[in-house]
């Protein structure tokens, strides 16, 4: 055996030990050097003077500054959800007008669209002096960067209430006031971003620059399927130490964060974390487990699942999602030994969310070929 072929064999051997619910826990090295990953997107500039119309009723100067607070974001790679809670902020501190404060006489001399008495505060965000100048806090990319800043900094800010997440970096006075923006913050970050609803933001690849803009449409099958994602199959349906591993394993190097699409037209029929603790971090193979996971019906009786997701699906139950639809992003959660995408799909399987089993599972391989859309890198 020459030195090629045992480095080959080292290299499979060690791809099909990488599973869920396995009981060999193995480095990622196993994929070799990760490819150092390009810059595969330009960053958003920052919108110039010129104001946008106004937008779900608020007037142009507001939806003006919405735009840039959500562009400020997008620049930073904040997640989609940190410009909600920015919004809803301004919105609550000052229904998205630049204000000057009649405390502060600089404020004044500055361009505003309003004139506030609230201490020393000033801006969209009211912040006070230890924010910034006076001229800085009056400036909207200089005011939502530091909030984005400090909302970066609290732990957990994505998984909180939006309000507990816009009170730990505003510390009001009125800690519940920021909630009841939430359905206004959603639609409006929706509208500058010239998407029909907060659900085509999603939450964003965790290690996407550009967000939602790195997930882009993908070709769907004759058949009216896709791949859930574009990666080596790395172990295969079929016994494994004395069960069924009802589905196939996908992944491949730097695959954590990977956008996770259904694979056909469907409703959303479970959205859940299968685990003994949380499935909000890596998890492993001393118990089975899907960790975050979804189901998908589709027409035919068909289901379809996708675990070990790295988040909270971007999908809840009962949604009608097509083929295509980002519905989460690849992780490491439950009990997996490795980031990837463990797919199975069942068939025959009678109406109500559980009864997709082992009994009814299929090799997702022939199924997805016969549909056009074969699973795998190379396809
Ligand atoms: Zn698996």
């Amino acid at each position: 055996m020459n030195r090629r072929s045992v480095a080959l064999g080292v290299a499979v051997l060690a791809v099909v030990m990488l599973m869920c619910g396995g009981t060999v826990v193995l480095p990622l090295v196993m994929f070799g050097q990760a490819q150092a990953e390009a810059a595969a997107c330009e960053l958003p500039s920052l919108p110039g003077a010129s104001p946008v119309p106004g937008a779900g009723g608020w007037g142009s100067a507001e939806t003006t500054h919405a735009a840039t607070i959500v562009a400020v974001g997008r620049q930073r790679q904040v997640p989609p959800r940190g410009y909600v809670i920015a919004l809803a902020t301004a919105m609550q501190e000052s229904t998205l007008r630049n204000l000057a404060n009649a405390n502060v006489p600089e404020s004044l001399t500055l361009p505003h669209e309003g004139v506030g008495r609230d201490h020393d505060s000033v801006g969209l965000f009211q912040q006070r002096p230890g924010w910034g100048s006076v001229r800085e806090r009056m400036t909207p990319t200089y005011a939502a960067g530091k909030f984005y800043e400090a909302l970066l900094r609290v732990d957990g800010w994505q998984r909180m209430r939006l309000t507990d997440a816009a009170q730990a970096v505003q510390r009001s006075g009125y800690p519940e006031e920021y909630q009841k923006w939430e359905d206004d913050a959603e639609q409006l970050a929706a509208l500058v971003l010239g998407l029909p609803s907060i659900d085509d933001i999603g939450g964003g690849a965790p290690t996407a620059p550009c967000g939602i803009d790195d997930l882009g449409p993908v070709p769907v099958g004759p058949g009216g399927w896709v791949q859930p994602i574009r990666a080596s199959i790395v172990s295969g349906f079929g016994p494994r130490g004395g069960r069924l591993h009802a589905g196939v394993d996908l992944s491949q190097a730097d695959v954590r964060g990977d956008a996770i699409r259904a694979a056909s037209t469907g409703v959303v029929e479970q959205v859940k974390c299968d685990w003994y603790t949380t499935c909000d971090r890596d998890g492993n193979t001393s118990q089975r487990g899907c960790g975050w996971y979804v189901d998908i019906r589709h027409p035919g009786n068909i289901v379809t699942r996708y675990c070990h997701m790295i988040q909270r699906p971007e999908v809840s139950i009962g949604q009608q999602v097509t083929a295509g639809t980002v519905i989460g992003f690849v992780g490491n959660s439950g009990g997996s030994s490795g980031p990837h995408l463990h797919f199975e799909v069942h068939v025959n399987v009678p109406k109500g969310p559980h009864h997709a089993n082992g009994s009814n599972a299929v090799d997702p391989v022939p199924f997805m070929r016969a549909r056009g859309a074969p699973l795998g890198a190379g396809t």
